[in-house]
Parts: C-alpha cells; sequence; structure tokens
C-alpha cells in the first residue's frame, strides 16, 4: 500500500520527476516503480561510454542519494495495468495505490521480423553488445540514425568490420531532410564502416540479414537501431487516451486524460502552441524539462506554466558532437552555415565534412528561426536555441554567413551594427 505520488518507470523522466518534487518542497510520499534490476540509470552514456569501454560500469547510474531524498526504490517490479478509479496501480509484486500517478515508461525499441537481433535501450542490452565488440567481428547495423551512428563510432573503434543498412537514401533519415544528412554518409566511410542507403532489410536469420532484394550479409552479430515505441501496452482497458503512435496524449501540463494521472517523456505527446502540432518527442532535455513540468504541476497546482518547450537534442558520432534544437517543417528555408564540403553558404559541396570543420544549418520561416542543427558548433547551437526560444526576427542574409556570430543575425542587433 502507498499514497502520494507513484511514478512508473525509473528512467531520465521518472527520476528527475521524483528529484523535481523534493526540490519543490513536496513532502508526501514518492515512490519509483522501475521494471528494470539495477538502480535507476541514464540512457545516453549506454552508446557512448559504456560501448567505448571508457570510464567504469557503474558511471551510468544516476549519482543521486534517493534514500537520502525519502524517495522510495521499487526496482524489478512492473506495472501491468492502472485502475484510475480506484487510484490503484496493478503490479508484478502486488497493488499500490496513488494519490497522483505518474507514467514514465519510456519506449521500447523497434524489432524486426526473423531471428533474435541486438538492440541498445537497456544496460543489459549495453553490457551484452559491448562484449560483442569485444569480440572484433562482423557487425551489421540496421539503421543509420543517432543510435547506428553512435554504434558505429563504438563498433570501428573496437576493430569490428561493420556494415550499416539504411532503408533512406542518407543517414538520419526520419530526422533530417536527405540534402542536410547528405555529407554525414561521408563519416561512416572515413570511419571504415559500410555504408548502404536505400537498402531495405527482409529478415533478420541466424547468421546475418536477408536483404528486400534477395541479397545476403553474413555476420557475426545483427544490431537492430530503427527507432522506438512509446512502452504503453500495459495502459489497455485503463481509458486513459493514447495517441496515434501509441503515446498517452497528455495536456499542455502534461495530465493524462483520467484525474490525476500524469505522462512525461519517451511514452508521451504533448501539445504544442509553439509549433501548432502534438510533439512526441524522444530526447533526453524532453524528459527532464517535462519531469520539472509534471513535478511543478503536481507540488504547486494551477497556475504553474504550460509545457512547451523548444526541443534538444545531441549525439556524439564519428569524433563529432552533433546538435539540434527547435522543430523544422517541411516548408522551411534551409540556410547553410559554412557548408559541410566548401564555406561558400549554399550547401554541401563533394568534398565531405573534415574533422573539426565545423558547420551548422538553420532552417527559418519568414524572418523566424525555426531549427538549428550544429556539427562542433556549439555556440551557433546555444544562440540558435535562443533565438528559436525568443522567437525574434532575424536577418536571414546573416544568418546564412558563417562569420556572423547567430545571435548578431537578430533583426534589431543587424540594424544597430549597420548604423554604427
Ligand atoms: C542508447 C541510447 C542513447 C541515447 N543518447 C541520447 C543522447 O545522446 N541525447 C539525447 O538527447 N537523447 C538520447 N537518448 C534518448 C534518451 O535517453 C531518452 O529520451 C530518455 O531516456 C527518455 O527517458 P524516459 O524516462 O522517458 O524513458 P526511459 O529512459 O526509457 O525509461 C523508462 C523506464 O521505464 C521502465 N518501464 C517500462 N515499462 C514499465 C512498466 N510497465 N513497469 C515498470 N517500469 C517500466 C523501463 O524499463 C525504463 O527503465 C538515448 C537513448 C538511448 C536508448
Amino acid at each position: 500500500m502507498s499514497v502520494g505520488v507513484v511514478i512508473v518507470g525509473a528512467g531520465a523522466a521518472g527520476v528527475h520527476t521524483a528529484v523535481a518534487l523534493r526540490e519543490r518542497g513536496y513532502t508526501g510520499s514518492v515512490t519509483l516503480v522501475g521494471g528494470e534490476p539495477h538502480r535507476p540509470y541514464d540512457r545516453p552514456p549506454l552508446s557512448k561510454a559504456v560501448l567505448r569501454g571508457q570510464g567504469r560500469p557503474g558511471d551510468a547510474v544516476f549519482d543521486i542519494d534517493f534514500e537520502d531524498l525519502g524517495i522510495g526504490l521499487a526496482p524489478g517490479r512492473t506495472a501491468r495495468a492502472v485502475v484510475p478509479g480506484e487510484r490503484r496501480l496493478v503490479t508484478s509484486r502486488g497493488d499500490l495505490a496513488y494519490e497522483t500517478l505518474v507514467i514514465a515508461t519510456g519506449a521500447d525499441p523497434v524489432r524486426l521480423p526473423g531471428a533474435p537481433a541486438h538492440v541498445l535501450r537497456t544496460l543489459d542490452d549495453a553490457e551484452r553488445l559491448r562484449a560483442v565488440l569485444d569480440a572484433r567481428g562482423e557487425l551489421v547495423i540496421i539503421g543509420a540514425g543517432w543510435i547506428g551512428a553512435e554504434l558505429t563510432t563504438a563498433a570501428r573503434e573496437a576493430g569490428c568490420r561493420v556494415t550499416v543498412v539504411e532503408a533512406a537514401g542518407a543517414p538520419l533519415g526520419g530526422a533530417l531532410p536527405a540534402e542536410v544528412a547528405a555529407p554525414m554518409a561521408a563519416w561512416y566511410a572515413e570511419a571504415g564502416a559500410e555504408l548502404r542507403t536505400g537498402t531495405r532489410v527482409a529478415e533478420v536469420e541466424t547468421d546475418g540479414v536477408r536483404l528486400a532484394d534477395g541479397t545476403r550479409l553474413r555476420a557475426d552479430a545483427v544490431v537492430v537501431g530503427v527507432g522506438a515505441r512509446p512502452a504503453t501496452d500495459w495502459l489497455a482497458g485503463s481509458g486513459i487516451a493514447l495517441g496515434a503512435r501509441g503515446e498517452v496524449a497528455a495536456d499542455a501540463h502534461l495530465r493524462a486524460s483520467v484525474p490525476d494521472v500524469y505522462a512525461v517523456g519517451d511514452c508521451a505527446s504533448f501539445p504544442s502552441a509553439r509549433y501548432g502540432q502534438r510533439l512526441l518527442v524522444h530526447h533526453w532535455d524532453n524528459a527532464m524539462l517535462g519531469a520539472r513540468a509534471v513535478a511543478a504541476h503536481i507540488a504547486q497546482g494551477p497556475g504553474t506554466p504550460v509545457y512547451d518547450p523548444v526541443p534538444y537534442f545531441w549525439s556524439e558520432q564519428f569524433g563529432r558532437v552533433v546538435q539540434y534544437a527547435g522543430h523544422a517543417a517541411p516548408g522551411d528555408t534551409v540556410v547553410w552555415r559554412g557548408a559541410a564540403g566548401g564555406r561558400d553558404g549554399r550547401g554541401p559541396g563533394t568534398g565531405g565534412a573534415g574533422r573539426g570543420d565545423g558547420w551548422s544549418v538553420c532552417w527559418t520561416r519568414g524572418d523566424r528561426l525555426t531549427a538549428v542543427l550544429a556539427v562542433d558548433r556549439p555556440r551557433d547551437l546555444a544562440h540558435g536555441r535562443r533565438l528559436i526560444t525568443s522567437g525574434a526576427a532575424v536577418e536571414p542574409r546573416r544568418v546564412a554567413d558563417p562569420d556572423v556570430p547567430l545571435k548578431a543575425a537578430l533583426r534589431e542587433h543587424a540594424a544597430s551594427t549597420a548604423g554604427t
């Protein structure tokens, strides 16, 4: 029997909700129910330090004294159902009563038909993959998305032969337009990996994969990195409204459709007035900021600001830091700042990006910045993120000039510097 706040899911969103509740002065009981047997840990290090054998094995574990904060941990306990009318959570180890429930169950990796393949979502997945990398065999990675890129980086560093099979025409097909992601294809070749774009996998086999055209690629191990789906199956029959992608369809305070239930992180979408659409964001920053918004609303009640962030994501791949902020729409204008293959500001040349040659791309709609992608240009990211958040008018000509700091592309700033 528990009362107070029960949080289901001990990943970034669940952990940050629990901690933020205490920071906001919430004094009721807080229980963190996690399906995994481990002490809560963070996922970004899994595809970076953990896979690359850097640091200590426990480095991904959150450095938080839960006991000291009065947060009850219940690892290895899986939520099976929720009965909102009775404020009751059904778990693998009996029922829990709640005053407020926070759903933070994240997402499950998409799997492909055929023989079992590796995925990378949990600490256990990462440890299994680390052993595969240590064996220095031949790897087929399905998907050249963010996870595929970081995995390729680690596998090549470990000395594996790597073939990456990607259905889209360029890496990061789901996240970036092909013209923007095209220079990134060269990073795979530079690292000594073979990238096959426009190639679809029909089936995973015990010793490799069979492609849609019948070709077989042999491998010692196959890793599937083609995205993740909100982990919400356990909510079936609860009456909690789900969105088109199976996620909890939350409101602007991240409340679910039944009383006293919130949803946050990879498992939940929210209506964004900023972007005029419902957003489902699978980024660490969203898990952390959403958690703070939920905790504020629980601890302080109505009157707290609605949740409407500028999405932000980072990735470390092929010796580069890639960051993205905002939300570009298909009609937005793509503006290159320091082209990936030549600094003419008009797009990638033929050369591909050289290591250490930072570049960035902005998206504009009229005189507003909607998104920024920065490769080894953290200042562009920081300035761009601020411009997007403030909604200030920019001077597109200055946005396109890589030698003008992005913050100086602000329209008023451009006018005042022109007058001096
Ligand atoms: C390998 C990897 C690397 C990443 N790197 C980056 C990065 O560099 N930058 C970035 O911005 N984002 C990155 N991300 C994304 C980021 O980690 C996620 O957006 C973030 O972890 C989402 O947090 P969450 O708490 O919503 O979900 P999760 O972290 O998935 O946590 C959900 C937890 O709920 C548990 N759970 C699920 N169902 C139940 C149930 N029924 N009962 C009890 N517990 C349950 C799960 O086991 C899990 O522990 C990465 C993700 C992965 C997998």
